[in-house]
């Protein structure tokens, strides 16, 4: 009482303390949480650290859903961390956090951080946060307390104690989770200014987890959005392909839509989202993405690249085709320009092009349906992918159909089934062979992975 009282003449925000949650208030049982985060969190408590499963393990669990990774907070230093267990190392991307192995295995471990500075705040070595509001250096150990108050969204400030199978609830995130409701902790346009990357988060966590955002939150974002453009794009990439990969690509891309975040977030999106074609393509590409995702199936930022971009490489195919270049050239020089067209707008890693050009170029290999080259693609790394995409082609109507069909069946059949499904050499696989023979140049069809 007299602590709070103090806080109000000094104009800081009474500290509530957590609510602590027993087992039968939440459900969470010592037995959900992964091997690895209760060794480290086991072991860390046996040396008298405090030791939480934290983020979003906690929130998963308690809305009844998989974890996806269980990360660690406690009080012990990185220092400390990296002592304790033998297969550790300090990682010192934007935070420092240690990496816990077990087996191939890994928990993310992070010492609790102190809240953000003030904006104003001045430091010897220059200011901690920009004068926009934006933080520069956030990595100064805190309380638990801090820890929490730095965190994004109520829901993601749980900790859980797997000893005592507590919930420390921080700021109304097990009220929020009941009401489905994504709420940031504290001024919201103070938050988004500080990491405008949480507006992203906003879309994709309320897409994820089917929560709305609290108005409060929301309101300050429109008039924010235009901060993303201060981000870095590789974090911009990776926050984008967290959401295009999520299993809830869909409903995120219309959240962002409905944000007005759609619009400098992905030079690739923005131009699809302008343009309906490109948008029907789009909607066929995250919800077969989505569904594979949530059958337990992988789906790769190569994949969705090669969907984003893909109206980009058939312009420039298109153009190529019409200089009078052989179709192999013309897919070529197509795939390189509209790869690093886009990469002038938006540095992605390179180590995708490999990928994206495959699935692309086994796009006019499906074409061939006679004599033995359908077989030798059976046996092609990249078939599943390729043939995933060909199907989205045909939804959306950029293939035929009944060429998707057919591939489906194919792939299926037995030896009889597929040998009377071959169609019958065309004349343009003859003209393809005496193409061939002269010079490798070859049909639409003839991909690099022909000579594979
Ligand atoms: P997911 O299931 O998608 O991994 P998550 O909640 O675990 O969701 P992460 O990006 O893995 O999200 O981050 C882990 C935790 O770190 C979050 O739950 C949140 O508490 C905190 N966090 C991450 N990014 C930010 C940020 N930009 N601002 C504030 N807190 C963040
Ligand atoms: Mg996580």
């Amino acid at each position: 009482m007299i602590r709070r009282l103090i806080n109000k003449v000094l104009g800081k925000k009474a500290p509530a303390g957590p609510r602590i949650l027993p087992l039968d208030k939440h459900g969470i049982r010592r037995e959900q949480i992964h091997g690895c985060a209760l060794k480290v969190t086991d072991t860390l408590a046996h040396e008298g650290f405090a030791a939480f499963v934290v983020g979003g393990a906690v929130r998963d669990l308690l809305l009844g859903r998989t974890p996806k990774d269980f990360d660690v907070a406690t009080n012990a230093t990185p220092d400390d961390i990296r002592h304790l267990f033998r297969r550790s190392r300090i990682i010192g991307r934007r935070f420092q956090i240690v990496h816990v192995y077990c087996g191939a295995d890994l928990i993310e471990v992070t010492t609790f951080r102190a809240a953000a500075p003030p904006a104003d705040d001045e430091e010897e070595d220059g200011r901690v946060t920009a004068a926009d509001g934006m933080l520069l250096r956030d990595n100064v150990f805190g309380s638990q307390e801090e820890d929490a108050a730095r965190r994004d969204f109520t829901v993601n400030a749980l900790y859980y104690d797997p000893q005592k199978q507590e919930i420390w609830d921080w700021h109304g995130g097990v009220a929020d989770a009941q009401k489905k409701v994504l709420r940031m902790i504290g001024d919201p346009a103070q938050r988004f200014r500080e990491d405008p990357v949480r507006m992203l988060r906003a879309a994709r966590f309320a897409a994820k987890l089917e929560f709305h955002i609290d108005p409060a939150t929301r309101a300050p974002i429109a008039s924010l959005a235009n901060m993303l453009a201060r981000i870095p794009p590789s974090r911009l990439f990776d926050e984008m392909m967290k959401l295009l990969l999520s299993g809830h690509a869909e409903r995120g891309v219309k959240q962002l839509r409905a944000e007005g975040l759609h619009h400098g977030v992905l030079p690739m999106l923005d131009a699809i989202l302008d343009d309906p074609a490109r948008q029907k393509f789009l909607h066929f590409a995250l919800h077969d993405t989505d569904s594979r995702i949530r059958e337990g199936h992988s789906a790769s930022p190569a994949f969705m690249l090669a969907c984003l971009l893909w109206f980009d490489m058939q312009k420039e195919l298109k153009h190529n085709r019409g200089r009078g270049d052989h179709e192999q050239a013309a897919l070529f020089e197509a795939m390189d320009t509209a790869l690093e067209r886009q990469r002038r707008a938006l540095a992605f890693p390179r180590r995708f092009d490999g990928t994206i050009k495959e699935i692309w170029s086994l796009q006019g290999r499906f074409e061939q349906r006679s004599g033995a080259r359908p077989y030798r693609l059976l046996s092609h790394p990249r078939l599943s992918a390729a043939f995933d995409f060909l199907v989205i082609r045909a939804e959306s109507g950029d293939a035929d159909p009944e060429l998707a069909d057919w591939w489906d069946r194919f792939q299926d059949a037995g030896e009889a089934e597929r040998a009377e499904m071959l169609l019958p050499a065309q004349g343009g696989d003859a003209k393809r062979k005496r193409r061939k023979r002269r010079k490798p140049a070859d049909g639409a069809s003839a991909a690099p992975a022909e000579n594979d």
